[in-house]
């Protein structure tokens, strides 16, 4: 049976000899896939499973929501009508809760984070406004 292994060997050596020698074709290289874009093999940031690109656009969303949330907090404090009131509580939980999606996909956005904020400013505006 020798003979016939040698000239299995044989065959298999010429096929191989075609592309494969000396050609520059795509590996077989697995690449991460962003998890906002959907992109592969993009260029790796320090949020695990996202890629540098979205992680600048989504740094400056929750930086632009944390501020709106904030100035919004301010005016609560110096607003003394019940309606005006209300259209900020709407404003902070809407912000909120939109961070919040962040966080179910494991993205780092807020310290404490928003699911916590979500739950104090809900009590918050319960202990003012009451209950819808
Ligand atoms: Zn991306």
């Amino acid at each position: 049976m020798d003979w016939r292994r040698g000239s299995d060997k044989e065959r298999l050596s010429v096929k191989r000899d075609g592309p494969a020698s000396g050609s520059d074709g795509p590996k077989p290289v697995t690449l991460r896939k962003c998890q906002e874009c959907h992109r592969a093999g993009v260029a790796r940031s320090h949020t695990v499973g996202i890629c540098e690109e979205c992680d600048v656009a989504i740094a400056e969303e929750v930086h632009e929501r944390v501020e709106t949330i904030k100035e919004a907090l301010r005016k609560l404090r110096a607003e003394a009508r019940v309606g005006a009131k209300f259209e900020l509580w709407d404003l902070i939980l809407a912000q909120t809760e939109a961070l919040l999606t962040y966080e179910e996909r494991e993205i780092l956005t807020t310290c404490p984070p928003p699911s916590a904020l979500l739950q104090d400013f809900r009590a918050l505006r319960d202990a003012v406004l009451g209950p819808e």
